[in-house]
């Protein structure tokens, strides 16, 4: 369900429910000639859509102003908008904490951009992933006071951590194309990876005719981009999708 058309007594039900509530998070950025700037959050949001069909999951407003850097071209007449991501780690701790006060404990930013070396980070991630610790220390030193970790009730802390209980998976940050994809689909910027992705899920954001107007290495391979073979990336992610966002 989409956040902002839920009840109250429906976001009880997630709650109670333990429904994955999941953030498209993601940027604005040029994707050269051909392909609308918001495609790294659409890819998000689109795949959200097609997993919501399958399963009860909470969808978020999706959060496009993060960290796009003009790494690929500069924003004069371009279109990248660039929020450092020392600007975004208060906003995103905030957000997340104020998710923690209202409940959800399976709380999931799901984001494609600059994903290809998820493990080390990028600054929107990285943001993201930090705001995710700080908020859950500063919710759970709220909620229990000082020195809840070294409390008596903590005494199986590491057993149910063994268990798979973990206060800091309450809130996680996910590629969309997890490493496994490696190999299996072009993971590429505004190239036939990234096009085919939008002509399968938002093909409003691709435009054939203006294949002929980009210049970057980049693109080279956009045109050669097809609905077919985004499926088939789009297969994958709802296979990730499957397992990352479970109840
Ligand atoms: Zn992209």
């Amino acid at each position: 369900m989409r956040y902002e058309l839920m009840l109250p007594h429906q976001i009880r039900k997630a709650i109670a429910e333990n429904w994955p509530v999941a953030l498209p998070l993601g940027v604005l950025e040029y994707h050269g000639e051909h392909m609308a700037v918001g495609m790294d959050t659409l890819a998000v949001i689109k795949t959200l859509e097609l997993f919501e069909k399958e399963r009860d999951v909470v969808i978020l407003p999706p959060f496009y102003y993060g960290a796009a850097s003009y790494a690929v071209a500069p924003p004069e007449g371009s279109g990248s908008v660039q929020v450092g991501g020392n600007a975004l780690a208060p906003f995103a701790e905030e957000l997340f904490y104020s998710l923690l006060r209202i409940g959800f404990r399976n709380i999931h930013a799901i984001i494609h951009h600059q994903t290809e070396n998820f493990a080390a980070g990028m600054p929107t991630d990285l943001a993201f992933k930090t705001a995710g610790r700080q908020a859950i220390f500063r919710f759970l030193e709220k909620q229990r006071g000082e020195g809840w970790w070294g409390s008596e009730a903590m005494a199986d802390y590491y057993s149910g951590h063994a268990a798979g209980e973990n206060f800091f998976n309450w809130v996680q940050v996910h590629p969309l194309m997890p490493a496994a994809m490696n190999g299996k689909y072009p993971f590429d910027h505004a190239g036939i990876g990234e096009t085919s992705l939008m002509l399968a899920l938002c093909p409003e954001a691709v435009d054939a005719a203006h294949f002929a107007d980009n210049t970057g290495w980049y693109t080279a391979s956009a045109k050669d981009a097809s609905a077919e073979l985004g499926e088939e990336g789009v297969a994958m992610i709802m296979d990730h999708l499957r397992a990352i966002l479970r109840g």
